[in-house]
């Protein structure tokens, strides 16, 4: 991974690991400390979608014989439970990775950092943009902040927002957008299959964006959770 990954903003945390030694690829763990990320790497709260980069500096593995999978890398947001998925992904990537490179520390840490690039990044990145989305959302409902723009329309691509309101209507959707949860392929590949797009643009162009079942107000909401 060249660059670090998105996240949703205010919740960015980047972890590190320092010793007194210079940089070197024949790093053993077992000299350094972790230690609290530096002024401007840390951005504020720890729960919800995250990142810890693996090799901040890019490059050169921060240290050998120190594999992060699961949580250790990221956490994501509850919302879509990717959180076990990453976990066992990042588990049988690393099982690869020492079966591959037995005996090279270093291009253990290189190999690792390829596949969570390859098969974690994606699901971060897909999820810090809908949380952002979201969140921007809730903020305008809740607190009154200026209404989110809306997604801009990228040629050949829907958004995760998209293809839920089309999932209610159209199979193919449907299928589409369960696809993306259930992790079954990385999201880009299905917010940009030519099918998805033309079946998603198609059914919100005759049904709108609006959820299909009405949605109760905020005095029924109330009324019924103090009842
Ligand atoms: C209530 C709840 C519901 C969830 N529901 C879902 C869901 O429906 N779907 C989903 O995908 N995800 C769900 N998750 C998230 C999911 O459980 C996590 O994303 C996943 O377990 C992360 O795996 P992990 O191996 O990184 O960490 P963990 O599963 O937390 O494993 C870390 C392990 O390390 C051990 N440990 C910690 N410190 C030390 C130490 N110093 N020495 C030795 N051992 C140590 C801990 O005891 C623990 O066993 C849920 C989480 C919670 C809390």
């Amino acid at each position: 991974m060249s660059a670090p990954p998105t996240s949703c903003g205010s919740n960015l945390q980047l972890g590190s690991v320092s010793g007194s030694q210079g940089h070197s690829t024949d790093r053993d763990c077992r000299r350094f400390t972790l230690v609290p990320a530096p002024p401007g790497r840390t951005a504020g709260r720890r729960k919800g979608t995250r990142w810890i980069s693996p090799s901040p500096g890019g490059g050169v593995p921060v240290a050998t014989g120190l594999h992060a999978i699961g949580h250790l890398v990221c956490t994501t947001n509850p919302t879509l439970g990717r959180g076990l998925a990453l976990a066992l992904s990042g588990a049988a990537d690393l099982a690869d990775t020492v079966g591959e490179y037995p005996a090279d520390p270093a291009a253990q840490a290189l190999a690792l950092d390829r596949l969570t690039g390859a098969h974690v990044v994606p699901f971060y990145q897909d999820q810090a943009a809908i949380d952002a989305a979201r969140l921007a959302m809730m903020r305008h409902t809740v607190f009154g902040a200026p209404s989110p723009p809306p997604p801009a329309e990228t040629p050949g691509r829907v958004t995760y927002p998209q293809l839920r309101a089309a999932a209610s209507w159209d199979p193919a959707a449907f299928r589409a957008f369960w696809k993306i949860n259930g992790m079954i392929c990385p999201p880009d590949q299905v917010y940009t299959d030519p099918e998805v797009v033309a079946c998603t643009r198609e059914t919100l162009r005759r049904h709108g964006a609006a959820p299909p079942v009405a949605q109760p107000t905020r005095e029924q909401l109330l009324t019924a959770l103090t009842r």
